[in-house]
């Protein structure tokens, strides 16, 4: 079978999709579109009108309302990012839109990267749509957080799993110099090859190369650092604040170490990760470690996600 990324080279990867326009999509679409590549950022279809939507006698139909959650990413990062790091015609090379009404936009894609929510079905049904849209050649990877890449690609077919791995790039994307590329059995070393030099030579990141394991390298030790760093703090009775403080500076580390730096992430996405290595392993004492903390279910039971909801460990952000 002909591999088409051998032809590739990293400047050839012009046009892009991102599929998620959450937290880490929004970022590592400006990031693609900062590198000069044509980014089309998409998202779901929203379910219910807003008031506002209401008041302007819109209705679900309307393209406003069909696109708004990628749109409103967009303009949301136009705000937020820094005009020393970016060009200042980034925003112009980003499309936002809903997945159902722009599938082309995926055919039309060198690069496909997945940033849906952090669940295994959800991303297994989002793959099976990106190989109904997509160019065959055209490269597809996800930025999971650590769920298996092999169960992700699982009923696709040769050709999508050859060109398929991880890219985990780190929060926020404009900043963290570490993407995690992972390769399962069946992608192509050239994909590979092709990524990382997409990542180091485009994008400015160091890479690592990590295997297929739960929550791959820098996941699992953070994740395990932080968790208990943050059940142990506040078991204490110590505050919020009291707890960044002993974690951040004193140590060496910055102000939002610890929680600040959690409700940065999304506390969902935490739950989800925690959930992810605990039911992956085998290994009881690591389940211990890796056990919900009761107070993380309580904030997001309450709707306090962290910086996405406006509330999370801190009360207002
Ligand atoms: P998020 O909750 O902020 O955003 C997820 C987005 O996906 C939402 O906008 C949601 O509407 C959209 N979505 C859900 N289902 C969809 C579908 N079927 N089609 C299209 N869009 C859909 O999540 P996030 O924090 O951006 O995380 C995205 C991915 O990146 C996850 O896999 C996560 O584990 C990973 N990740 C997160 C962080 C972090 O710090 N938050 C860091 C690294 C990796």
């Amino acid at each position: 079978m002909t591999i088409q990324a051998l032809q590739k080279s990293a400047s050839s990867i012009r046009r892009a999709a991102v599929i998620g326009s959450g937290v880490m999509g929004a970022g590592i679409a400006a990031h693609l579109a900062n590198a000069g590549m044509r980014v089309t950022l998409l998202d779901v279809v929203p379910q219910s009108l807003t008031a506002d939507e209401e008041r302007q006698g819109l209705t679900l139909a309307d393209a406003k309302v069909r696109n708004r959650l990628a749109a409103a990413a967009v303009a949301k990062m136009g705000k937020s990012q820094p005009a020393q790091l970016y060009d200042s015609s980034w925003a112009a090379r980003i499309t936002p839109g809903n997945l159902t009404d722009h599938l082309d936009a995926l055919g039309e894609a060198d690069w496909i990267v997945e940033a849906v929510v952090e669940r295994l079905d959800i991303k297994q049904q989002v793959l099976a749509v990106i190989e109904s849209a997509r160019s065959p050649g055209s490269i597809v990877s996800t930025n999971t957080s650590g769920l298996s890449a092999a169960s992700m690609a699982e009923g696709r077919s040769e050709e999508f799993r050859r060109h398929f791995g991880v890219t985990h790039f780190f929060n926020p994307p404009r900043y963290m110099k570490l993407v995690e590329i992972v390769a399962t059995a069946d992608t192509s070393p050239e994909v590979v090859r092709l990524l990382t030099e997409v990542c180091e030579k485009r994008l400015g990141k160091g890479v690592v190369l990590a295997k297929d394991t739960p929550n791959f390298i820098a996941n699992r030790i953070g994740t395990y650092g932080m968790l208990v760093t943050l059940a142990d703090m506040l078991a204490f009775g110590l505050t919020v604040e009291e707890a960044d403080a002993l974690t951040g500076p004193t140590m060496g580390r910055p102000k939002t170490a610890t929680l600040r730096m959690l409700d940065i992430v999304g506390l969902d996405t935490l739950l989800h990760v925690v959930d992810n290595v605990r039911e992956r392993s085998s290994d009881s004492a690591e389940q211990a470690v890796f056990a919900r903390p009761a107070l993380l279910e309580q904030l997001v039971a309450a709707g306090r996600l962290g910086e996405k909801t406006g509330a999370g460990f801190y009360r207002k952000i």
